[in-house]
């Protein structure tokens, strides 16, 4: 018999009010059955928004400094655990072990990241234009924090989200992607043994619709911070405009990697090999556009298919494993959708092209790494979102021309630019339109302690990360104290 997982509310591991679970597989392997988990319903997070009130009374009283303790134990258990849950996690979400590792590492850095903002999650004491009087602000936290992840980075994303949420002084109700439940059970394990009050963070399992909506349309969860589709996000942002909540959002990219004629051609396959076939293409920061310099497109893209063509695939648990499955098959089928799509569209296929199959890749949902060769910058898989292992590469001409196709996009996450020219670099790091632009690196790999995010469609103008994250978390309130004892009134009253 499989195990059956169960909810965290009002400070207990509970069964769902529907008696209803779901499965979930091992993407690398559909016979292997991690658990069942719970399919709650909309009373299941009403309960725990009550319980979820009662813990942000208890928390929010908490000295900063005290609830950055319980963050830095956070850190020191997920650093013991490390291994464990990176196992855990590629077991339920297929991507391989170097980069579940990775994820859990971000958490971790999260984790010290926060701790330490408890001593400095500053306000400022500014002069007033009054005499005998104090002006001064500070950072109050809001309430119960909905938090509604994705499935590509089980761990990571939560604790960004999450970790300053509760630095700040805020409870916590989470709701994982239905793919990842087990990751963020474990999460919860550890937040709890770190000695977390109870009712400071509730985990309700389910399906976004049901358990997610229900975050989303109660009046007592001001906060709402969602990663995901574009096509959620809107549904989710319509809501909270509605009911004036503070909202992030995190969604889709169509990200791009620039190689110009002077770049370093074998810094540049490695950059993009990691950058678009990393995660199995699963990464809202994943390279999906290779926009090439006419003078090196040919010789690089023989490269690269002459790479892309040995990626070995495989189950994520399997060290030598390069590239592990992608998450189910609907998001199988929707990759082979859009190569078809492109095929139509005139681009040619150079590597890759449909599903893998042979020995362990039978029992798995696994894709090849996919080059599409010839694709004009109009086509839809240059601007859609494909969420796989698909890159599609454009010709240009001039650096400006590959600047334009980069921005003609209606998404703006990152963007990426191989050159030894430090003045089209600085030059491009101004126009490329996106929230993050890397030189000489893949359009991956963002560090925990920086501003995460995207322009356009790919966000709503908040950002994940660094110190930025403090402010969407928090409430700003402003003191004056007047102690001069007579009225003094603003504006009016001046002092020669
Ligand atoms: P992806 O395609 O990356 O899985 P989704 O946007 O479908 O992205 O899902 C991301 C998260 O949003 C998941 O936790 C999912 O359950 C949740 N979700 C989906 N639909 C809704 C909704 N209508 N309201 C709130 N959350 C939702």
């Amino acid at each position: 018999m499989p195990e059956n997982f169960q909810n965290f509310i009002a400070g207990e591991w509970v069964a769902p009010s529907t008696g209803n679970y779901f499965e979930n597989r091992n993407p690398a392997d559909w016979n292997d059955l991690i658990g069942c988990f719970p399919r709650s319903g909309p009373e299941d997070a009403t309960r725990a928004i009550a319980s979820a009130r009662r813990g942000f009374v208890q928390w929010s009283r908490t000295p900063a400094p005290l609830r950055g303790a319980v963050l830095q134990r956070v850190g020191e258990l997920l650093v013991q655990q490390q291994e464990a849950i990176a196992r855990a996690m590629t077991r339920e979400m297929g991507k391989v072990l170097a980069e579940t590792r990775g994820d859990v590492q971000e958490g971790i850095d999260t984790a010290f990241y926060a701790a330490s903002e408890g001593r400095r999650l500053f306000g400022r004491v500014v002069p007033s234009e009054l005499r005998n009087k104090w002006a001064m602000s500070y950072r109050r936290p809001i309430g119960v924090a909905g938090i509604i992840t994705p499935f590509n980075f089980p761990m990571a994303i939560p604790t960004w989200k999450m970790f300053p949420a509760l630095l700040c002084g805020n409870a916590v109700i989470f709701k994982p992607a239905e793919d990842v439940p087990h990751t963020g059970h474990l999460l919860v394990e550890v937040l709890l043994e770190a000695g977390l009050p109870p009712e400071v963070i509730q985990l309700v399992h389910g399906q976004g619709s049901v358990v997610g909506r229900a975050l989303i349309e109660h009046p007592e969860v001001p906060v709402i911070s969602f990663t995901g589709s574009t096509e959620t996000g809107a549904i989710i942002g319509a809501t909270c405009g509605r009911m004036h909540k503070r909202l992030s959002l995190e969604m889709g990219g169509k990200n791009a990697m620039i190689v110009m004629d002077d770049a370093d051609l074998d810094l540049a396959l490695d950059g993009v090999v990691w950058g678009a076939f990393g995660t199995t293409g699963q990464r809202c920061t994943a390279t999906s556009r290779l926009i090439l310099h006419e003078k090196i497109h040919d010789r690089f893209l023989k490269m690269l298919g002459d790479r892309a063509g040995t990626l070995r695939l495989g189950p994520g648990l399997e060290e030598r494993t390069e590239v592990g499955p992608l998450i189910h098959e609907e998001s199988r089928q929707k990759v082979d959708r859009y190569v078809g799509i492109g095929k139509k569209e005139g681009a040619a296929v150079l590597v890759g092209g449909s599903t893998a199959s042979g020995g362990a890749l039978d029992t798995g949902w696994f894709y090849q790494p996919t080059v599409l060769a010839g694709v004009n910058p109009g086509m839809r898989v240059a601007q859609e979102e494909i969420f796989g292992p698909v890159l599609s590469a454009i010709n240009v001409g001039s650096l400006d021309e590959a600047v334009r196709v980069n921005n003609d996009v209606p998404y703006g996450l990152s963007s990426s630019l191989y050159t030894r020219d430090v003045n089209a670099a600085f030059r491009a790091m101004a126009d490329l339109d996106n929230g993050i632009t890397y030189i000489n690196a893949p359009t991956i790999g963002a560090e925990a302690h920086l501003p995460f995010g995207g322009v356009k469609q790919t966000g709503n103008g908040h950002r994940e990360g660094g110190w930025e994250v403090y402010d969407f978390y928090s409430e700003t309130k402003v003191c004056y104290v007047d102690y001069s004892g007579q009225l003094q009134r603003a504006q009016i009253d001046t002092y020669d």
